[in-house]
């Protein structure tokens, strides 16, 4: 698929930046431009010798608290912070940053996350893992299906409008169950709880328009992004978002995360984000509230 191969472009780029090595049979080799440089604070802020001095020699939460540099200033360098991240994690060389604990009793002062993410509650799919992150670096809001409704979009408008995050992920996944859910007919989802046909009525009108595909594997997969570009369509749709996103203080991108290769392709274009035709005005959670 198109947006695979876009995204998997993008991977072996980040690949590049950490020594050429391969992911389940793509390789990084052949790809004649530069790897985008990334900020030195980007890559050493997670343990920041300045900081374990400032523990050593006995300093305030509010000094560790100051000394901490932030991890993104803008949209394109919380996005790129996640792809380091993730290709940390993919490659074997996830940092598990943790934070000392003075550093974890500095945070008590305040959070500020650099990024707000929309993703599945599935087991499989631990945010802050994936992307290699440590503690308040990132506003998480988790339901099954990862779907925008009351609970997720006052979530992720808290974290944009009192927060200050820079960028805004749906995160979708490989095997993702409530997508595999909502795809059965009518009749089999009518036998679950009323509480689980409501979240699955959610996803529906996102996953009902894909095309007719025999591999189921592949099947889900498509589905899942069709969920993940609708439920961007969804918080864009938001007034709040769309003040944040004309004034350039936010970006909102769709993301996959394939959990046997560990890599996260990511939606960022118009192009990669754009809803099926017929699904996008059918599909509001304010409609399944009713
Ligand atoms: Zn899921």
């Amino acid at each position: 698929m198109n947006e695979n191969k876009i995204n998997r472009r993008d991977v072996c780029k980040t690949l590049l930046a950490f020594g050429g090595l391969t992911l389940g049979g793509l390789s990084a080799k052949g790809q004649t431009t530069a790897p985008t440089p990334t900020s030195p604070s980007l890559d050493t802020n997670l343990q920041d010798p300045k900081i374990a001095d400032a523990v050593k020699r006995g300093a305030t939460m509010e000094e560790i608290a100051k000394l901490r540099d932030p991890i993104a200033r803008s949209p394109q360098e919380a996005l790129r912070a996640l792809k380091t991240g993730n290709a940390r994690f993919f490659s074997g060389q996830a940092r598990r940053p943790e934070l000392s604990a003075a550093e974890r009793r500095a945070q008590i002062l305040g959070q500020t996350p650099f990024a707000v993410i929309l993703a599945c509650s599935d087991s499989r799919v631990p945010t802050e893992i994936v992307f290699d992150q440590s503690l308040g670096s990132l506003f998480i809001t988790r339901v099954a299906g990862n779907v925008v409704e009351m609970g997720t979009t006052g979530s992720i408008e808290y974290a944009v409008e009192h927060l200050k995050t820079y960028l805004v992920v749906v995160l979708g996944h490989e095997g993702c169950g409530a997508i595999k859910a909502a795809l059965l007919p009518a009749e089999e989802r009518a036998r679950e709880t009323p509480s689980i046909q409501a979240l699955l009525n959610s996803i529906v009108p996102s996953v009902s328009k894909i095309p007719k595909i025999r591999d189921e594997k592949a099947k889900l997969r498509e589905a899942v992004v069709a969920n993940v570009r609708q439920q961007v369509a969804n918080i864009k749709k938001e007034p709040a978002i769309q003040r944040a996103i004309a004034s350039n203080k936010i970006n909102v991108v769709g993301a996959f995360y394939e959990i046997t290769s560990g890599a996260v392709d990511f939606f960022e274009t118009d192009e990669e984000l754009r809803v099926a035709q017929n699904a996008y005005d059918s599909c509001n959670w304010r409609e399944h509230l009713a």
